[in-house]
């Protein structure tokens, strides 16, 4: 007989219960709000301490941030304008000559010299001759409204991106809502980065830096796009809100092959619709994968190896991933997939510049372009896994929390991309060098094609592993109970 064989028979079957409690118990807390336009003053604290203000931001309302918003980028925009449109900044000419600027030598003044009334309306003043430059009527008007919905669409763009990394659970146009306004006011980055602009040639002796644009301003913005993204994310790290959306939602029990509401069946049953068994699609099946569970650093190194492992090596993985829960480290599994991914790009183009031109590189230059590439390489691959998660949770209609945590464990084959980028130059450089050196040799060239071909292969390894990994996830979890 065996062990847990019940004393007086048959153990009393166990049935599934009507719902299974929600994925969170826990009423959010409430955030310290500011209503109305008395919140503008709060974007100096954003920039400080992000993720204690961003709550209270997000909850004090559309009009603060459409007015921080707007004056953000006339401000901040007004400057970048100002500066690039006067000859007193020398970066014009050599960074993007603008087109619509007129090709006339304009007076030539320090800022200094301006009275202060002059310096408040410059930025304006910038934005009003622009508009004027850029045509005269209708079609001027028409390419500065362009321009406009552009931007817009980008900060929209944006939002939606960062909606499956802000997710808490929530209503997904609730959801919406706080990643717009938040994106919002996180444009309020643009001051301070207008006035660095235009004080720029200023600061330039200070520094000991040359006239022209410089490999540290480079730097420098990398810095400026990393910070922003980072104060975005952190500014979304805590919802404030109503306990009301998917997380807070009694679930109902599902077959998770067929879907069939298995509310009624005992534990012991078959599914009525499609008979898999019920007890295979008992929550207790799903759990986070080991990084969701490893809280210390090396323990958490580890387990990146072996979550990586798994989801590249194990079919059935996405069967057993909790995607309802634990999306606090699905985000940090996936902000390191990232890392790695930009730290590969980084010794890619450090790598690949440094040797070619071997002798006229400058160090610093290299390592500007390095820090530019690895930078605008973390930010895409963010948005655009945030991106992907958002439309997966639309079209196959699941809670963004649960699409980002799928999206997020799955996208970790595309560090094979890193791997291809950063093997690609050196296979070029050396197929290149073989080339020139036995122009007319059928071994040369046949070693060419070998090097290149396998420094592709990443790259077709990395997108079938993806495109896998997604279709299995989309699959597996699609009535996941946990
Ligand atoms: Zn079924």
């Amino acid at each position: 007989m065996p062990d847990d064989a019940h004393p007086m028979g048959d153990p009393p079957v166990e049935m599934v219960p009507e719902y299974w409690p929600s994925a969170c118990s826990d009423t959010p807390r409430p955030a310290r709000t500011i209503h109305g336009l008395f919140a503008l003053p709060g974007f100096l604290l954003l920039w400080i301490v992000p993720k204690r203000i961003g709550a209270s931001l997000a909850a004090s309302g559309w009009r603060a941030a459409i007015v921080a918003h707007v004056l953000a980028m006339a401000l901040g925009g007004g400057l970048i304008l100002w500066a690039e449109m006067y000859n007193w900044s020398s970066l014009s000419a050599s960074f993007w000559a603008p087109s619509w600027a007129p090709n006339v030598n304009r007076p030539i003044v320090s800022i200094g010299q301006l009275p202060w009334t002059d310096c408040v309306r410059g930025p304006f003043a910038a934005w009003a001759l622009w508009a004027h430059e850029s045509g005269i009527g209708a079609v001027g008007f028409a390419r500065v409204l362009l321009i406009v919905l552009g931007v817009e669409a980008c900060a929209v763009l944006v939002a939606v991106g960062i909606m499956p990394w802000a997710a808490a659970g929530e209503d997904v146009l609730r959801l919406f809502g706080r990643c717009l306004r938040l994106t919002w006011w996180s444009t309020t980055l643009m001051i301070p980065l207008g006035i660095a602009w235009l004080m720029h040639p200023v600061i330039r002796p200070i520094l000991g830096l040359p006239p022209e644009w410089h490999p540290f301003d480079y730097i420098a913005l990398s810095g400026i796009g990393l910070l922003w993204l980072s104060i975005l994310l952190r500014s979304t790290r805590r919802y404030a809100g109503p306990a009301e959306g998917p997380a807070w939602t009694p679930r109902t029990p599902r077959c998770e092959s067929c879907g069939y509401r298995i509310s009624h069946p005992p534990h012991a049953g078959n599914c009525p619709e499609c008979g898999r068994p019920v007890v295979d699609s008992l929550p207790e099946h799903r759990s986070p994968p080991a990084f969701g569970e490893a809280n210390e650093f090396i323990n958490g190194v580890r387990a990146y190896g072996a979550t990586l492992h798994q989801v590249v090596f194990e079919p059935r993985f996405f069967s057993h991933l909790a995607i309802h829960t634990a999306h606090r480290r699905a985000r940090t599994f996936f902000l390191l997939t990232c890392l790695i991914n930009s730290l590969l790009v980084f010794v890619a183009t450090f790598g690949f510049e440094g040797r070619i031109p071997p002798k006229q590189a400058i160090l610093l230059q290299v390592v500007a372009d390095a820090v530019t590439a690895a930078s605008v390489c973390f930010g895409i691959q963010m948005l655009l896994g945030g991106l992907l998660a958002a439309l997966i949770s639309a079209v196959s209609r699941r809670p963004m929390q649960s699409a980002g945590v799928m999206v997020f464990y799955a996208q970790s084959t595309l560090l094979m991309w890193g791997v291809g980028v950063a093997a690609l130059p050196w296979a070029g450089y050396r197929s290149s060098a073989w080339l020139d050196r036995y122009p007319t040799n059928i071994a040369a060239a046949s070693g060419a094609v070998i090097v290149m071909a396998i420094a592709l292969t990443p790259f077709v390894l990395g997108t079938y592993g993806t495109l896998r990994a997604l279709r299995r996830a989309v699959r597996d979890t699609r009535y996941a109970n946990a």
